[in-house]
This record gives C-alpha cells, structure tokens and sequence, in this order.
C-alpha cells in the first residue's frame, strides 16, 4: 500500500466534517468528503415546506469567529461568503403566570429589566456574568481548545488538582446550586438552570462550571446569519469546493480499513469499492464508528456507554399570522423544571408541562415565511431514544404544547398552523446516524464528562481522527468546530 499519499478522507459532512475537510486541505491534503445523505450539513441543514424555510436543527449562533476563521485560515474574506448580525434581544422568557422578561445583549439594559421584573438586588446580573467570564478566562483554553487527552495538554495533574480547588469555577456543586446561590429568585434561577440544556445536559446534575455558556451568550453575544442558520454549511462548503474539496453525497462508508498490523489507516469501503487514505477523519457519531466501520478494533467500553445528551421532539410550523409580542428565540416555562428534567433522564419520557422554545427565524429572515406569517420552530427537550412509544408521545406533547401556548399567547395556535413536519429521537438517530437521537452527544451530567468524551485521535492507530458533537470537546456548532481545530493540529 502506498505510503506516501496526501490523500484524505471525511466521512460525514457535519459542520465538524466540513471543516476538518477545509483545514485539511489548506495543510496540502486532497480531500474527499463521503457523505450519507444527498445534503451537506447533517443536523446543520434546512428545508422547505410549503412557502416556508426551516433550519432543521441548531437555531442559536454563537462565536461566529470561529467560523469566520476558516474562510481566513484559507485566505479568504467571509465576508464574501457569510454574512451574520449581532442579535441584540437574546431571548424572550414567559411563564404561565403572566411573568414574561426579554433578555437583552446589553448587560445594563438586561440588568435593569432584571431588578424591576424580580424585584432582586442591583448588581446581580453583572455579578453572574463577570463569574462566567472568569471560568472561561479559568477553563476555556484548557478544556475547549485543546486536547485534553494528550499529557503535556493537561499541563501537569497539578494544573489540573489546582483547578479543581478553586471554588468560584463552582465544579463541586449542581449547576442549579450555583445558580440558587448566585441568584435566590426562583424565576432567575430557572432561566440560568436552563443553560445546561445549551449541551443537552440536566441543571440539577452538570456541574455549576456549566456556568460558565452565559458568558458566551451574554458577555460575547449572540448573532444570526442573515440567510438563516443553513447558511453556515452552505457557505462554508462552498469554501471547501472553491479550495478543492471534493463532496461525495449519497454515500455511506461501511468500513474503515487498518493495514495488517491493524496500527494505520489504509482507506474505506463504500458498496465494495475501496478508497485509499492516509488520514481518515471520522465525523460519524464515535458510538457508530466502532460499531459499524471498525468492527474488529477493541472498543472503548467506558467511553461508550456514557450517558447521551437529551434529544427533542420538533414540529415544524409555518404559522399564518405575526406575532409582534415574540422574538427570534423564545421560552416558554415549566411549572416544575426538576420534574421535567426527572422525566427525561430518569423516566426516559416526556413531561406533561414541558418547557418549550419556539425559533422564528422570519423575525429576521423575511424570505422565510410569506407576508403576514412565521416559520415557527418549536422544539421540546426529550429523551434520547430508547425505543419508546414516540408515536403515542409526540401525540401527547403536540397536545401540551398547543394548551402552553394557547394558554400564554391568549391565541388558537392549532386554526393558524397550515404546514407541519414533526421531527423526533428516531429521525435525529437515523437522518444523521446519532446514537439515541442525542442532540450532543454525551451529556455533561457529571463532572467528569470532559475527560470521558472520546478523544480526537485513536492512538494506536495512526491516520485515525475523530470529530463532531460525540467527541472532545462535545457538542453544540462552536464546539463541533474546535474538534476539528484539535484534530487538525494533532496531524
Ligand atoms: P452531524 O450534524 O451529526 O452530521 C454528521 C454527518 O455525518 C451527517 O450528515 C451524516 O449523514 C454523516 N454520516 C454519518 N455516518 C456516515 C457514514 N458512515 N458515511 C457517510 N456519512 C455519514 N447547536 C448549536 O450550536 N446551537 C443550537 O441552537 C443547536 N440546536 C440544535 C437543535 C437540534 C434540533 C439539533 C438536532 C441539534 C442542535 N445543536 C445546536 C447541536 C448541533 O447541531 C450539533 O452539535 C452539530 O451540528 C453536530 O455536528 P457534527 O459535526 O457532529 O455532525
């Protein structure tokens, strides 16, 4: 087998795909990336349904420098390519009791709005956030830039023992303890508790350094491509194919084959045909990586079986009315947010009074939705797939989260709905062949989640690169795009 060759291979055009395909290709490799679907993009894509445009999957953009990087990385202006604004209102909160707060980017503003909703002391909003910017300025480096699972990485134990002792990162306490103590308003504490869904996880268990995601949605910001989410995968494929990247759809690899020392990467099967390479990049969910393509390589059984992020059922709306009183991103409350989160990770099912977020992207992207109507996305955490009766409880939640809305909009939501597509765990599982359905991968349910995510590299088999949501360092579309980063670097 030649060993000489600079070719290499992507499986999975995911967001992390793409761009290990663009570094790889700015490094002198020629790169091919295989992909399932006859789309790019994975859960970052888009579709049409009636006169309506729908994201499918991530609605929230956040550290856009990252993907700005890459259009820089090969010389490139983004601004020829991508465009996106600076969203000012980062969400819009309501309860059933009529309590309804817009998070503003302007931290004064916010702050402000804050003391007169709740009632709560000056200074606290500021408080939280500049908590969040110290963990980021503690932690983000080590844990989210870098791999943490080569030795000089870690720095030393010492680094890592010294990190742990120090109490304001908050390790040793749930997320929502933190957020109690920080902020005593039940309302308040809630709405920071909701953070830990950002990664899928549960707020009564992901450690109170999970704190540290308002930092990059208030302190950084939030933004919105102007021609919806989708337009980070199109553009930046088109950055890959202006480059040289070839794409490769409707192609599924089946195996990736080792040499017979089983330490090297030779290339891939595709239906009987095998393509040579030097590196091969996995953007496949790790979980079905071992399972599927490396069928005779020893399986990382801790790493494994860790527990998987929440997934969600979606219905997808085009909706024949405005809305003036909702935004981009929207929240609609629980009563009992413990018991919600109790329901999906320990009961496996759905709520009955789940909390749920509606996306709007026509609020911003006219050409979504017709004259006088929305796009509505609305999205419910639920549990990753178990082979639960999802028919029977996507019933039942349409149901609740018609009567929520109903309930808090003072409208008949269901007489305004004239298109739908519902979208569930089993779809998720099998249109993007992500283990349970999960949303990002592991979950971070406990405080040593970080360090038992698979990581970016197998290290004895060289060649072999792991990237996306599944792996180090998670889920979510910056993080997907550090993965790559890691990978990229280690080669
Ligand atoms: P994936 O998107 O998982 O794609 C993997 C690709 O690999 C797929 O296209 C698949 O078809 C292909 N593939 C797999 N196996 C093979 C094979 N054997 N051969 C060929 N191709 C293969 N993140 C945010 O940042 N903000 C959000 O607001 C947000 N909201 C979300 C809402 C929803 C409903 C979902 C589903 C996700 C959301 N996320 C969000 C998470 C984010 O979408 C993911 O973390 C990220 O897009 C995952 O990218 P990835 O690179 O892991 O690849």
């Amino acid at each position: 087998m030649q060993q000489n060759s600079n070719k290499a291979i992507v499986i999975g055009s995911g967001i992390a795909g793409i761009a290990s395909a663009i570094r790889l290709k700015t490094k002198g490799y020629s790169v091919i990336v295989f992909e399932k679907n006859a789309y790019p993009g994975g859960k970052l894509s888009s579709f049409e349904s009636g006169k309506y445009r729908f994201d499918a999957g991530p609605s929230l953009f956040t550290m856009p420098h990252f993907v700005d990087e890459l259009f820089e990385l090969a010389g490139k202006n983004p601004r020829d390519y991508f465009q996106y604004v600076k969203h000012h209102k980062s969400c819009y909160y309501f309860w059933d009791d009529g309590t309804k707060i817009e998070a503003e980017s302007d931290i004064k503003k916010w702050s402000k709005k804050v003391s007169e909703t709740f009632h709560t002391e000056e200074g606290i909003i500021e408080r939280k956030l500049q908590k969040a910017a110290k963990i980021n300025q503690t932690i983000g480096d080590l844990f989210l830039e870098q791999s943490l699972h080569r030795v000089k990485n870690i720095l030393n134990l010492k680094t890592l023992k010294a990190i742990f002792k120090i109490s304001d990162l908050d390790i040793h306490k749930s997320l929502h303890q933190a957020n109690q103590d920080d902020l005593k308003h039940p309302k308040l504490v809630q709405l920071f508790d909701r953070y830990a869904t950002y990664n899928g996880s549960n707020p009564y268990k992901t450690p109170g350094i999970m704190g540290v995601i308002p930092h990059y949605e208030h302190n950084v910001g939030t933004f919105f491509p102007i021609e919806g989410m989708n337009s980070i995968t199109t553009s930046l494929v088109k950055l890959a194919e202006d480059i040289g990247v070839e794409f490769v759809y409707n192609s599924t690899v089946d195996e990736i084959i080792l040499d017979k020392t089983q330490k090297r990467v030779e290339g891939i099967m595709i239906n009987g045909d095998f393509f040579e390479a030097k590196l091969i990049f996995s953007n496949m969910d790790v979980y079905f990586t071992y399972n599927k393509l490396l069928p005779n390589v020893k399986y990382p059984k801790k790493t494994l079986s860790q527990e998987r992020s929440s997934s969600a059922i979606i219905f997808y709306w085009g909706v024949k009315k405005e809305f003036p009183e909702l935004d981009l991103h929207n929240i609609f409350f629980t009563n009992k947010y413990k018991d919600e989160f109790e329901a999906i990770f320990n009961a496996k099912t759905m709520y009955n009074d789940p909390t749920v977020y509606i996306n709007i992207s026509s609020k911003i992207a006219k050409k979504d939705a017709p004259e006088n109507a929305e796009n509505w996305f609305v999205m419910v955490n639920a549990p990753a797939n178990e082979a639960q009766d999802w028919d029977n409880l996507i019933n039942e939640t349409r149901k609740n989260v018609i009567s929520k809305i109903n309930a808090v909009l003072k409208t008949n939501i269901e007489k305004l709905i004239e298109t739908e597509e519902i979208l569930d765990p089993r779809t998720i599982e099998s249109k993007t062949l992500s283990y349970k359905g999960s949303l990002y991968g592991t979950s971070s349910n406990s405080k040593f989640a970080a360090f038992l995510r698979h990581p970016n590299f197998k290290k004895n088999i060289k060649g072999l690169y792991f990237v996306g949501g599944s792996v180090h360092p998670g889920g979510g579309i910056p993080l997907c795009l550090l993965s790559a980063k890691i990978a990229t670097n280690h080669v």
